[in-house]
């Protein structure tokens, strides 16, 4: 019996690296708190994401909901956003007390449509909060250039585009503030983890404080904070799957090219077009089902899943349309976004995802 082949796999350092490397916590009992590890591992992605400064946190998500407070919006105020994308997007917008206004997406290659922006602005609009779907960069000029023009903060969701660079310079640079997710289905990941990375100095702090519940000293409480503060394990383990990533990232991009080679030419498949000036994260392989490919989507992703191939259909259905929000943004023209939410299907990729592995999916699609 061959075994199930899921979505991804975690990266995970070699066991006795990390066992080594935790030692010292049960010298000091120093488990969280901004410890050392936390100052390390802050340090060294600074300089592996290529980004002048960065925050960590417990997790991608409270990244982009501190990354989105520390703006100090008033409430009710509008924020343009994409609806494909993992509904953490579109939940820190609203659990910030804001409201999300959907834009389109484009075809080519996911992302927000930036030559639909500026019909959605209004006297009420605060920010920009778009997506690198898939590690797929969005036009970072024509969205400053509009957020310049109106006075619009602007917040990149990087979950997908860990060690992404755009015209040398690391993809986090861009905007007011990038957020990343270090979750453990992440290229890279810290178990539970992410960051807010930015270049305004001020903004360290203040993501200091409402990571750790607004305290100033012992006596003072300056601000309404959460906990989103990372700990020591959860740093080692990023520290250690650091010094592997690159490595990781080979033997993704093997697998990638792997499948292109062998996909590229399947009638009715089609890919993202991808920016020549930015690489790539290698951190999904998401295809187009198209009409003229011999089944549908649906069909597809059961026709892998009776074969133990457990692929996902990323992003599906959009944020906006989920249960949670009630139908409240059905009527709205979403059609590039919907139409993709239809048609993609994201197909196994890891590091250890052995050739037989591959060789069988790819078998299975064309
Ligand atoms: C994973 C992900 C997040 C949330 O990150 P967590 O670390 O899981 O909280 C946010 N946005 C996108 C696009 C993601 O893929």
């Amino acid at each position: 019996m061959q075994e199930n082949i899921l979505v991804t796999q975690s990266s995970m350092p070699p066991y006795e690296e990390y066992i080594e490397a935790i030692k010292p916590l049960w010298d000091t009992h120093w488990l969280t708190n901004m410890g050392q590890y936390h100052g390390q591992l802050e340090k060294e992605l600074r300089e592996y994401l290529d980004v002048p400064e960065l925050s960590l946190m417990v997790n991608g998500h409270m990244s982009l909901e501190m990354a989105i407070q520390m703006m100090g919006f008033p409430e009710g105020a509008e924020v343009i956003t994409t609806p494909f994308t993992f509904i953490s997007t579109t939940h820190a917008i609203v659990r910030n007390g804001l409201k999300p206004i959907f834009c389109d997406i484009k075809l080519s290659d996911g992302t927000i449509d930036e030559t639909k922006i500026e019909d959605l602005i209004t006297e009420h609009t605060v920010a920009i909060v778009p997506v690198h779907v898939y590690g797929n960069i969005c036009n970072v000029e024509a969205i400053q250039r509009i957020a310049d023009k109106y006075d619009l903060r602007v917040i990149y969701d990087a979950a997908h585009a860990f060690g992404v660079k755009y015209k040398e310079k690391g993809i986090g640079c861009y905007g007011d503030a990038s957020i990343f997710s270090f979750h453990a289905t992440k290229v890279y990941n810290t178990i539970e983890g992410g960051a807010v990375t930015f270049s305004e100095h001020r903004y360290y702090e203040k993501l200091y404080n409402l990571k750790n519940f607004g305290i100033r000293n012992e006596n003072l409480v300056a601000g309404v904070g959460a906990n989103a503060k990372m700990n020591e394990f959860s740093a080692i383990m990023g520290l250690c799957n650091l010094k592997h990533v690159e490595e990781v990232r080979e033997k993704r991009r093997h697998n990638y090219d792997c499948y292109m080679e062998n996909l590229k030419e399947v009638k009715g498949i089609r890919f993202f077009k991808k920016n020549p000036e930015a690489n790539s994260s290698y951190a999904y392989f998401p295809v187009i089902i198209e009409d003229e490919y011999k089944m549908s989507r649906n069909e597809l992703y059961d026709h892998l899943r009776q074969h133990g191939i457990y692929s996902r259909k990323y992003f599906y259905p959009l944020t906006s349309d989920q249960a949670c929000y009630k139908n409240k943004y059905k009527k709205l023209d979403l059609r590039n976004a919907r139409n993709l939410a239809e048609k993609i299907l994201v197909l196994p990729l890891y590091e250890n995802l052995e050739k037989e592995g591959i060789k069988k999916i790819i078998s299975l699609c064309i």
